[in-house]
């Protein structure tokens, strides 16, 4: 009977996946008929669980751009247990490596051969949002914050900070803004 359970779930699964066709599919027919009769004819991946994880990328619409909701609920959870300060940005020391010239690296410490890069005291010239990986750095514009929520290692910008991170519910700040799948 525990078997059965299984099919009637699994059936009714394929269902909702394929209820844009609205066809209920019968129990007589095995599961990889019921697969393909469902997707052959109009997806390419006849895979129904990468058909559904596709289908489940939700975006929300924050005030700084659109963000997956699994990574903003994940951010704000780790962020919550943290001690953020308000700061205003500045530049960390970076390794900067002598072939490209870039700052490849922040350097937090770490051991580094001196063959391929130098330490470069203030190299490391921007940081990104935890949350919705606006930028933060020191030249001010529409895309630039240039202070923020900061533990020591990792910068949150403003909006998500005091809209995400210090709101008492979070699922419904989510609501508020608006989302859509893709
Ligand atoms: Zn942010």
């Amino acid at each position: 009977m525990a078997g059965f359970g299984v099919l009637i779930t699994f059936v009714f699964f394929i269902y909702i996946v394929s209820r844009g066709r609205a066809q209920l599919v019968g129990l007589n027919i095995s599961l990889r008929s019921i697969v393909k009769a469902s997707y052959a004819r109009h997806c390419r991946n006849t895979n129904v669980v990468c058909k559904l994880i596709k289908t489940m990328n939700t975006f929300v619409k924050l005030p700084t751009g659109d963000v997956e909701i699994e990574h903003i609920r994940e951010m704000v959870s780790e962020i919550k247990g943290q001690n953020f300060e308000f700061k205003t940005w500045h530049p960390r020391p970076g390794l900067r490596d002598k072939k490209s010239n870039f700052v490849t690296h922040l350097y937090v410490g770490q051991a580094f051969d001196k063959e391929y890069f130098t330490l470069d005291n203030n190299g490391w010239t921007d940081d990104h949002c935890k949350i919705c990986f606006k930028t933060l750095g020191s030249d001010p514009n529409q895309y630039t914050d240039t202070d923020g929520y900061f533990n020591g290692a990792d910068w949150v910008c403003k909006t998500c900070y005091t809209e995400l991170v210090l709101t008492p519910d979070l699922e419904q700040k989510i609501e508020s803004y608006g989302h859509y799948d893709q």
